[in-house]
């Protein structure tokens, strides 16, 4: 019979692995279609798989502290309207990669954790600092792009007050069995197209001035953006689970 796969049957097996070396039967890729970058004039577009949280059209995936998200949707982004609280997604995940884009306010006001602080919280738990650090110090730790209070980025890769930027995050979430941690969680992060932390792991919970250990939770959780009182942007925000991550 004529088998027109391409591909070998009688190759040694991959050590580690089921499969053979160049083995005919193995499944392809998934296929799909990338989207677009981001630049600091126009947002990016999703790839063909990912799930959108937030395109700039309308707050549906977004809850705040009393029911409805009460961030102000203007001109394609959403602004922190301060006081009103974190608002946090409807939808909830765990391992995945992330993408947002933000925007420090363009009238710069106050200086080091004063200055454009927001963050997004993966799981609710876990923050990513955002912050202007254009051009403003303030402890290493807590500075854009930091896995607050644990890590700061490789480098800062901040753009001026007023332009988009971009998050790109792939997650490992931690591991829970029987309430013990069995694999702490682990973070990637591009700012910009440029590394910040490269498979970092948590020690646990984002906390201020202390340290905390893990407190077990389920496998999944809502992605939470901070009011921290200032006018920080967010104007697209989408997330692709990792099913395909193979521990
Ligand atoms: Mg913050």
């Amino acid at each position: 019979m004529a088998d027109d796969k391409p591909g070998y049957d009688d190759t040694p097996i991959i050590p580690g692995q089921t499969w053979k070396v160049h083995d005919k039967n193995r499944p392809q890729a998934r296929i799909v279609t990338p989207g677009t970058a981001c630049t600091p004039e126009k947002p990016g577009s999703a790839p063909s798989d990912a799930i959108v949280l937030f395109d700039g059209k309308d707050l549906t995936n977004w809850r705040g502290r009393d029911g409805a998200a009460k961030w102000k949707l203007e001109n394609g982004y959403m602004e922190v309207v301060p006081s009103t609280g974190d608002i946090q997604t409807v939808q909830e995940f765990g391992d995945c990669q992330l993408h947002l884009e933000w925007a420090e306010p363009a009238v710069v006001k106050g200086e080091s954790q004063g200055r454009g602080n927001s963050g997004v919280f993966l799981m609710g738990t876990y923050e990513i600092q955002v912050l202007d650090c254009y051009q403003n110090p303030t402890y290493a730790d807590g500075s854009t792009g930091g896995i607050y209070g644990q890590w700061p980025p490789l480098v800062n890769a901040c753009r001026k007050p007023g332009e988009w930027q971009a998050y790109d995050i792939i997650w490992l979430a931690p591991r829970f069995e029987n309430g013990k941690l069995i694999r702490p969680a682990h973070v990637t992060v591009l700012q910009n197209g440029v590394l910040l932390h490269h498979h970092k792991m948590l020690i646990g919970p984002t906390c201020h001035r202390t340290v905390e250990p893990y407190k077990p939770h389920p496998p999944v959780g809502p992605l939470k953006l901070q009011d921290h009182g200032d006018l920080v942007r967010f104007r697209y925000i989408w997330y692709r689970p990792l099913r395909d991550y193979d521990e």
